[in-house]
């Protein structure tokens, strides 16, 4: 009755949503902010007639707003200081969009990764790669992280490999290489391999990979409307990179669904896209509230690796993740925890409000 390939899927877990009380979530990297009320608006305006007929397959209007977005802002939400300018202009057919940015990489597994050599990427990274490279049978090649915890480039560049993906801020340490360590990768790697850069978090850190599209057609970005956006149940990611790429990636979802943005979807992310000034402020609160809890942390005896996304990834001496977790999940929050070596005795916590980050820090306290 089951297909044989069923039996080799080894599926992803996404943070738990128990039902048996009411928790403060703090496991899956979600914004405790709301989106923008412009939405709102939109999805009032928005004709029934549209939900009986088929949604823009390619999101057209959809990819010119966020091409006009990311035009605003340089491309990312709260620039740093030393954040290089764009130095081109982002158009629409450099953006590939997708039901989450899970579905893009899924795409992009697809398109452009053989399985005759290695998938590079960092061992500890996004954990739906391997996932993707099982479903594929793309051969995925895990470089342990140095023991400060970032990544080996020098070992991941040394590889013969069908293509490079790693998250920058990666997940789930939360650190990341800077544009100019990135560039000095993409200047060693082959021209005609994929170069893949998941910039899930990229709005938190201040830092963008997006400038040096304009010289290395192999770069692809991911980015995802999930974190900095509030938009995780929403479900829309996308991808920028060279036309070339773009058209690869709509061949594959062409081949697979039609249709993965929804009406209602694409009407809510135009709206939020003409309101960037609402996710800014959010995204410099979630900032601000990251760093005095990173620190309020270390001053109570923690170890905490130094976060640019919407989590820090922390621990505590003598006791496992684990241990950590449930003390914790006993009070009525959810954080993470990862039943793996290496970071068997850290804790992801998602970044909330002041006063949810305010109350778990009562609860540490008393671990
Ligand atoms: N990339 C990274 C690094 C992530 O942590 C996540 C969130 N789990 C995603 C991609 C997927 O995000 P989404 O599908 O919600 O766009």
């Amino acid at each position: 009755m089951f297909a044989q390939r069923l039996k080799n899927l080894k599926p992803y877990k996404p943070g738990e949503q128990p039902k048996d009380r009411e928790y403060i979530k703090l496991n899956a990297n979600e914004n405790p902010y709301l989106p923008s009320p412009k939405i709102k608006d939109a999805l009032k305006d928005i004709e029934l007639q549209k939900l009986a007929l088929y949604p823009d397959p390619d999101s057209h209007e959809l990819k010119k707003a966020i091409a006009k977005s990311l035009n605003k802002t340089g491309g990312v939400l709260v620039p740093a200081a030393d954040q290089k300018p764009l130095g081109f202009e982002i158009t629409e057919d450099m953006i590939f969009c997708g039901n989450g940015s899970d579905e893009v990489l899924s795409f992009v597994f697809y398109a452009f990764f053989d399985s005759d050599k290695p998938l590079v990427s960092p061992e500890f990274s996004y954990s739906f790669y391997p996932v993707y490279a099982g479903y594929y049978g793309i051969n995925l090649l895990k470089v342990p992280l140095n023991a400060d915890f970032t990544l080996d480039t020098k070992a991941m560049l040394t590889i013969d490999s069908t293509g490079m993906i790693f998250a920058n801020p990666n997940a789930p340490t939360g650190m990341a290489l800077s544009v100019d360590e990135i560039e000095a990768m993409l200047k060693a790697y082959p021209k005609d391999k994929v170069f893949v850069v998941d910039e899930a978090y990229t709005d938190f850190s201040g830092y963008t990979v997006l400038p040096l599209l304009k010289k290395y057609e192999n770069l692809l970005v991911i980015r995802t409307f999930s974190k900095s956006m509030s938009f995780a149940g929403m479900r829309l990611g996308f991808a920028v990179g060279a036309p070339a790429l773009i058209q690869a990636l709509t061949t594959t979802k062409n081949s697979f669904n039609h249709f993965p943005t929804d009406a209602f979807c694409q009407a809510s992310a135009i709206a939020a896209c003409s309101d960037i000034e609402w996710y800014s402020e959010n995204c410099r609160k979630i900032i601000k509230t990251r760093d005095a809890f990173s620190k309020a942390l270390v001053d109570s005896g923690w170890n905490v690796l130094p976060s640019k996304t919407n989590f820090v990834l922390v621990s505590k001496d003598g006791m496992p993740g684990k241990a950590v977790y449930e003390a914790i999940k006993a009070k009525g929050i959810l954080v993470r925890y990862f039943d793996i070596d290496v970071i068997r005795d850290f804790v992801r916590i998602t970044i909330g409000t002041d006063e949810q980050m305010e109350k778990l820090l009562e609860i540490i306290r008393t671990i």
